[in-house]
């Protein structure tokens, strides 16, 4: 089944009122010339609201990179809820990327339950999914995406991937400059998708991952033409407009 492919960009923790203006004044100027697929922005919380103001009328939707478990809003400070991100007008958020994972101690139960609250509140989550290095040379790789995946399917069900994404990402390549290559970035949608399947073939058709991990646009191309990889979720080249662009064009 076809599937419309998506970019989107992770800004991480960078950015600033003026630059920020001038990224987003150059994507919304040329972003009419890829009207066949899906361009979501994730800027850092305290820029959504502003960002967002500045795209509406464009086509490119908004994203968080993260939210706060807790179902419910309340006493939970420096935290941000899904309908708060929601609220200014965020549709996706990005759920259990391996710096949080790494960094801030986010477990598959924690990213589980991320997930189901994205979804609750009406947010499509970009799940994120990925080895590291020593796993890939351990050759678990396929065990740590298979663990990684079947602990949302068992909190959710495998209906929830009606409106989510998943992003493979693997570690070893985020923010290195090293990417995989179009048959390893394959390999393991191709894995993904088939642990969808066994749960719900129709879903696993239809269900879009994305990869990530040092795509620039010189390797977009390769990356995007293999049948398994629905796009990409990218991180330092989404800073640059130009850079942007041209994997948006790769996408098209
Ligand atoms: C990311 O942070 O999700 C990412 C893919 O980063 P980069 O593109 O910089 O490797």
């Amino acid at each position: 089944m076809a599937r419309r492919k998506m970019v989107a960009g992770n800004w991480k923790m960078n950015g600033a009122r003026d630059a920020n203006a001038s990224l987003v004044r150059d994507i919304v100027f040329d972003v009419k010339r890829f009207p066949d697929i899906d361009i979501v922005i994730c800027p850092p919380a305290v820029y959504i609201d502003p960002v967002g103001q500045m795209l509406s009328g464009s086509s490119v939707q908004l994203g968080g990179q993260t939210l706060c478990e807790q179902e419910k809003p309340g006493a939970f400070t420096g935290e941000i809820h899904g309908g708060m991100l929601k609220d200014i007008g965020c549709s996706y958020v990005i759920v259990g990327h391996s710096e949080r994972r790494a960094l801030y101690g986010e477990t598959d139960a924690v990213v589980a339950t991320k997930f189901l609250t994205a979804q609750a509140c009406g947010l499509q989550p970009i799940l994120c999914l990925g080895e590291t290095l020593e796993e890939r040379e351990a050759g678990q790789t396929e065990a740590v995406l298979a663990r990684q995946l079947a602990a949302v399917i068992d909190a959710a069900g495998v209906e929830a991937f009606k409106s989510a994404v998943i992003a493979y990402e693997p570690v070893w390549a985020i923010g290195t400059g090293r990417t995989a290559t179009g048959e390893q970035a394959q390999a393991a949608h191709a894995f993904i998708r088939g642990q969808l399947a066994q749960a719900n073939a129709k879903i696993a058709g239809s269900t879009r991952i994305l990869y990530g991990g040092s795509v620039k646009a010189d390797n977009a191309v390769a990356l995007f033409a293999e049948p398994d990889v629905d796009g990409g979720l990218i991180g330092g080249a989404s800073l640059k407009a130009a850079e942007f662009l041209a994997i948006c064009a790769a996408a098209q």
